[in-house]
């Protein structure tokens, strides 16, 4: 097959599970989920290589807006929301303390994420 019509060919298949997508809500949510779990899993790992955390934590927020679904509570203050890294203290992140409020800076993009500890769980 010429790779023109292969094109083709996948944007149709990938029609057809669209629409097959759109009619089984509950399946999609726990695959949603099942894939949440799965990436939080490589993002809390601190053996996987950094730039594979990265793009974890990158395809875990893509994946939580497009299904509706929240972040996972122990990760949502350590994903950066300006460029979706994973924020690690002392390494990736700088994180201060300056009127009992936590202040985590991402080192690459120098986004501040400002939370005051009264409601901060155990992370
Ligand atoms: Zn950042």
């Amino acid at each position: 097959m010429l790779p023109y019509q292969l094109r083709i060919f996948l944007s149709k298949m990938n029609g057809v599970f669209m629409k097959r997508r759109g009619r089984n809500r509950s399946q999609r949510v726990q695959r949603a989920n099942e894939a949440i779990i799965y990436l939080s899993s490589i993002i809390v790992n601190p053996q996987v290589d950094i730039e594979i955390r990265h793009s974890a934590a990158r395809d875990l927020f893509r994946t939580c807006t497009r299904h509706n679904q929240p972040l996972p509570e122990q990760l949502k203050n350590w994903i950066c929301r300006g460029c979706f890294r994973v924020l690690i203290p002392g390494e990736t992140a700088r994180v201060r303390v300056r009127d009992k409020i936590r202040i985590t800076t991402c080192l690459s993009c120098n986004r501040e994420k400002r939370r005051p500890f009264s409601t901060e769980v155990l992370n």
